[in-house]
């Protein structure tokens, strides 16, 4: 028994499943799950003193590594000066408008403390402007547990392979159509039926809680034109990808002027994780029209005791400064390396696979059947998921933390430098061959 066994079976007693989130509990993988106790930089260490290069990367935030000294001191900073206030304070807006000036589109930005708070206000918010009741989203892909999005919600869902959650009413689960993501025909037939009731379609910039599958070339563009001209709104979730794959988001990654990829203005945005440094803020943003909309202007409610808290701001704030184009250029070029290695070595062990890429996010489908790379959930789900736990564990032994599902995509840092490459690098033949034997 190592002490993450014991502190694992103390946490089952106390908490349902022992995590305080599901995908924490390494149910598809097996085993217990890593009880973590410090981080740095590209570096987690586990209840039993073990150190492993993390690619988990707290799920998303922490883009400079962890427990980035220049944030940390922010946030002590702050710390002094109050936890919390209830009260508007100057660095919430010094935030809004770093987002602004860098994702052109937004107009406004109201802060709160999940992803979750933010596509669900970004529901109701489209629901209050256009008087519609509909809601748009894609088999496959997440935007936080509200009961309205709860529908084929990828990752978490789809790890424990649930088709979505019990306790969402008929009435709520009704009012949201699942649609295949990539498939243009089936949202124009959608709005062929439905266009007078649809108040929004919601997407993530690109897919990554089913794995990683980037949008195809124009998919999101034409979104917002069939959208538009049916007067519905279009909510880009950005939470995974905003400040993460680009300092634009994905939707800067696609607005930068790439041949192929036509401009296009979503109505919403939704951001987290990366929004938030590591502590908990996130945000909805979009045209000034529709934002107005909110309270106290408008006639939609939203509110929290914790939104814009001026300890997460700080984090917020200085993780956003220090994202400059050097740190995006190391975090590109860290993700193509890794990545690289990864299908080299899975290619070594004889382990068919396909590496599917959004940015600098990245993941990888195993199978024949998959391996010219996949654009659904359906293609996501035929592919041989059982050979990832081999692999995950024969990671972890060898010294590297992996997201504990095949349909969670791994994130790197700009603390990954060519040691923790080397760590990672060492341990995939090992790994490779058990998934060929898996
Ligand atoms: N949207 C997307 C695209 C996400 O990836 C997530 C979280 N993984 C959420 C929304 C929900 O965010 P949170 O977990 O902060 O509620």
């Amino acid at each position: 028994m190592t002490r993450n066994d014991d502190l694992f079976a103390r946490a089952q007693a106390a908490i349902p499943g022992g995590v305080n989130s599901p995908v924490r509990a390494f149910r598809s993988v097996g085993g217990s799950p890593l009880f973590l106790t410090s981080a740095r930089g590209a570096y987690v260490t586990d209840a039993d003193g073990r150190e492993y290069v993390d690619m988990v990367a707290s799920w998303g935030p922490a883009i400079l590594g962890h427990a980035q000294p220049q944030v940390v001191a922010a946030v002590q900073e702050a710390a002094a000066r109050g936890l919390g206030f209830g009260a508007a304070t100057p660095a919430e807006t010094e935030l809004a408008e770093l987002i602004e000036e860098r994702v052109a589109p937004v107009d406004k930005v109201r802060l709160l403390s999940t992803g979750t708070e933010a596509t669900m206000t970004a529901i109701r918010l489209a629901r209050g402007f256009t008087g519609r009741d509909l809601l748009v989203k894609f088999a496959g892909l997440y935007h936080g547990h509200s009961d309205g999005l709860l529908a084929e919600a990828g990752s978490g869902v789809a790890t424990l392979a649930l088709p979505g959650s019990a306790g969402v009413t008929a009435a709520t689960a009704g009012q949201t159509l699942v649609l295949p993501y990539n498939d243009l025909d089936a949202v124009r037939a959608v709005f062929a039926e439905h266009g007078d009731s649809i108040a929004a379609v919601i997407t993530e910039a690109a897919a990554a809680n089913m794995g990683v599958v980037a949008p195809d070339a124009g998919f999101n563009a034409a979104l917002v034109d069939i959208a538009h001209a049916h007067g519905a709104l279009v909510i880009l979730d950005e939470v995974l990808t905003g400040f993460r794959v680009g300092r634009a988001g994905y939707w800067g990654l696609e607005n930068a002027g790439v041949a192929g990829h036509p401009p296009y203005a979503p109505d919403l945005f939704t951001f987290g994780k990366v929004v938030g440094g590591g502590l908990p803020v996130a945000a909805l943003g979009g045209r000034a029209d529709v934002m107005d909309h909110l309270a106290p202007l408008g006639p939609v409610y939203q509110a929290g005791t914790l939104s814009g808290n001026p300890v997460a701001v700080a984090a917020g704030l200085t993780t956003l400064r220090l994202a400059d184009a050097a740190v995006y250029a190391h975090l590109d070029s860290a993700a193509l390396t890794i990545s690289n290695a990864v299908s080299e070595a899975l290619t070594d062990a004889g382990v068919a696979h396909a590496v599917q890429r959004a940015g600098n996010l990245f993941s990888f489908v195993f199978g024949e059947n998959v391996a010219g790379g996949v654009r659904n959930y359906d293609e996501v789900r035929a592919q041989e998921a059982w050979r990832y736990p081999a692999f995950f564990h024969a990671m972890q032994d060898g010294g590297v933390s992996l997201p504990p599902s095949v349909f969670e995509a791994w994130f790197v840092t700009a603390a990954h430098d060519d040691a923790a490459i080397a760590r990672i690098v060492e341990a995939l033949p090992a790994a490779a061959r058990a998934a060929a034997e898996a």
